[in-house]
């Protein structure tokens, strides 16, 4: 085996110089690509995973609202959530309180987006989805994205958005789109009348017919 290694090794040192770093794989520099790699690119939204983000997600998109993985409502050293409407926000983390009794943590998948960044996302899913007609159906335009305003969330995993779709409505956190399980938006009246009817899917929602 110790015979094998080297002769890896020195085929590949050979062959360019490239090699042998990959075969040095336990260095803290293969880390930076992996992590990279969670954009998971053109890949569409599996249910119950957060709506679409596109790819080239990275630490540099952080400032248009990209989101690394697992952070909470609590973290507002991330633009998107700290440039959430300040009432929606309040609103997540009294629920997130309250679910943590339930051992359910909120993860934001997507929140506050630059309009740069949700036009990057509508291209994305167009060249995905092969049509605007279809794109629509999950990706808004930078003017009528409640991303874009700060005024939605999209929350993980699908546990934690199941704990919101049923106990949300009493922080006035109601559930918009039946396609997207995991976006919320704030209705204040909801505490008292529910939330309201949630449609099929963004392509139903009179505000996205700008
Ligand atoms: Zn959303």
């Amino acid at each position: 085996m110790t015979i094998l290694i080297a002769v890896a090794v020195v085929i590949a040192a050979v062959t360019g110089g490239l090699g042998y770093r990959t075969w040095a794989s336990s260095s803290p520099s293969t880390a930076t690509p992996d992590r990279q790699a969670d954009g998971v690119p053109g890949r569409p939204p599996p249910p119950g995973s957060g709506d679409w983000h596109g790819d080239g997600r990275g630490a540099d998109d952080e400032a248009d609202g990209a989101v690394p993985d697992g952070v909470t409502v609590f973290d507002d050293g991330f633009p998107a959530v700290a440039n959430l409407d300040p009432d929606l926000l309040e609103a997540l983390r009294r629920a997130a309180t309250e679910a943590a009794d339930d051992r359910v943590e909120f993860v934001v998948n997507s929140g506050w987006r630059s309009r740069d960044y949700q036009e990057r996302l509508l291209d994305d899913a167009v060249s995905e989805y092969g049509s605007k007609k279809e794109a629509a159906r999950w990706v808004a335009t930078a003017d009528t994205s409640a991303h874009v305003s700060g005024d939605a969330v999209d929350i993980g995993p699908t546990g934690a958005a199941q704990w919101l779709s049923e106990h949300g409505a009493g922080y006035g956190l109601c559930q918009i789109y039946r396609n997207e399980p995991w976006h919320f938006e704030l209705h204040p009246d909801a505490a008292d009348r529910g939330c309201p009817r949630t449609y099929a899917d963004p392509t139903h929602d009179p505000r996205m017919q700008k």
